[in-house]
């Protein structure tokens, strides 16, 4: 077992959930509204109904109102098209998540600008895109930032403190992740660095980081002598791969125990980054129902 600490996400995350909790109660209390998640399903892949369902339990608990659409896999891009306009003129909902990957025939791109971006809780339309690429430093996120990216941010920045100054070296470039990330630790006043897989000796650059964030999608890629002493390290990746005993387990893009071994702090795959997404999907939708109510952000 290694010194690192190891960032507990998963409490963190039953924290701001019940935060968010709070929140809806005192959204209520105001005379505001209840806050509306809306999710959508095209077809019927079985990982995707999983997060769905999850989500939607998760609103209900936390107080939200759910409304689960199920579309067949036939369901042509202009009938899904109908649905979001649909959702985007009804005042009950609040927050849109079309749940991907969509059956071929329909164009994501075109489904996510479709979305209103005052009800993209996903944080990935365009206009969203944008407003985090022209933040300020330190300036309000009072726009849905997409979920993992906040999550990471919380979790450094409940670690951490400030983290002015800091190194951090982003590796992956994806618009899912890595490039969110890289956005909120800038506006955090980090030195950021983005490697992706044309970077040469990464490494050596990860060994100058003190916060190293590991979006890659690569089975225990980050090693131990790749990390500065007592550095942070967030583990975003989520990777099956098999077991000794012929099932198969979680591991994330960080070798968790070498890297352990030398890290100040390090999340852990499960059980670090991955519940603090859905945990900040109700983050955002509390925050678009209060938007829309016309109340200002609030910090939970
Ligand atoms: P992605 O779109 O596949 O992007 C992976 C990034 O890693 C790319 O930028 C790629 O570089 C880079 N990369 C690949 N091989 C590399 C190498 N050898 N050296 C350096 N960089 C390399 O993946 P993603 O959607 O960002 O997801 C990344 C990981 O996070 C996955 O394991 C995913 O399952 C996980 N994830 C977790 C959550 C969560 O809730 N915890 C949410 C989303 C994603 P190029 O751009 O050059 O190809």
């Amino acid at each position: 077992m290694g010194k690192a600490n190891v960032i507990d996400g998963k409490a963190f995350a039953a924290g701001l959930r019940q935060r968010v909790g709070a929140g809806v109660a005192a959204l209520a209390a105001e005379g505001g509204p209840k806050p509306g998640l809306a999710t959508v399903l095209v077809g019927d892949d079985p990982a995707s109904d999983v997060y769905v369902r999850s989500k939607g339990r998760m609103a209900a608990e936390l107080g939200m109102a759910s409304f689960d659409h199920r579309l067949p896999a036939a369901t042509t891009e202009a009938e899904l098209l109908e649905l979001i306009a649909r959702l985007n003129l009804d005042p009950a909902v609040h927050g849109i998540l079309v749940q991907l990957p969509l059956p071929r025939h329909i164009d994501p791109a075109k489904v996510l600008l479709a979305i209103d971006p005052a009800k993209d809780v996903d944080g990935f339309h365009p206009s969203n895109v944008g407003r985090l690429g022209s933040v300020a430093p330190g300036g309000p996120l009072d726009f849905p930032v997409p979920c993992t990216p906040l999550g990471v941010s919380m979790l450094l920045q409940d670690v951490l403190g400030s983290l002015s100054g800091s190194d951090a070296l982003v590796i992956g470039r994806s618009t899912l992740v890595g490039r969110p990330v890289a956005q909120l630790l800038l506006r955090a006043d980090c030195t950021v660095t983005i490697a992706h897989s044309r970077t040469r000796d990464l490494p050596a650059l990860s060994r100058r980081a003190d916060i190293v964030v590991a979006a890659i999608g690569r089975p225990q890629f980050v090693r131990g002598d790749w990390i500065k002493p007592g550095a942070t390290v967030i583990d975003v990746g989520i990777n099956r791969v098999a077991a000794a005993d012929g099932k198969s387990r979680l591991v994330g893009d960080v070798a968790f125990d070498e890297v352990a071994a030398v890290a100040g702090h390090v999340t852990p795959v499960p059980g670090g980054v991955g519940p603090m997404t859905v945990a900040c999907l109700m983050y955002n939708t509390l925050q678009e129902a209060r938007r829309a109510a016309g109340l200002p952000f609030v910090a939970v």
